[in-house]
């Protein structure tokens, strides 16, 4: 594979991953600021339930985040390049290090030619 091959899945993964985000990054923008807001209100007024909402609500808004991300990546994975070797797809945090060296990170095989 070519480096303008590379860089072209890799821009159409970075379209449908940006989609991606945009859809489901709105719900949990929207569930984290819910509840960073009545955390606020409630600290003001009662901090017995301030303390109650704050243990169920921080984990599930970590939750959440981390299932925005792998969702991201799942879908970012999907068009982007796939190792020849181990057939493997490069993610988005590894598709810098594969521009940059050339090789899969898992089997060090050559994905862009030189
Ligand atoms: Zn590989």
């Amino acid at each position: 594979m070519t480096r303008r091959e590379y860089f072209t899945q890799i821009l159409g993964a970075h379209t449908a991953m940006r989609k991606a985000a945009l859809m489901a990054g709105l719900p949990v923008a929207v569930l984290s600021t819910g509840a960073t807001v009545w955390m606020f209100l409630l600290a003001k007024s009662d901090s017995s339930k301030f303390a109650q909402f704050a243990a169920f609500a921080l984990p599930v808004c970590v939750a959440a985040i981390v299932a925005l991300f792998l969702y991201i990546d799942r879908v970012f994975s999907r068009s982007s390049p796939v190792c020849p070797s181990c057939s493997r797809h490069v993610r988005v945090l590894q598709r810098r290090r594969v521009w940059r060296s050339g090789k899969c990170v898992y089997c060090n095989c050559q994905i862009i030619e030189q």
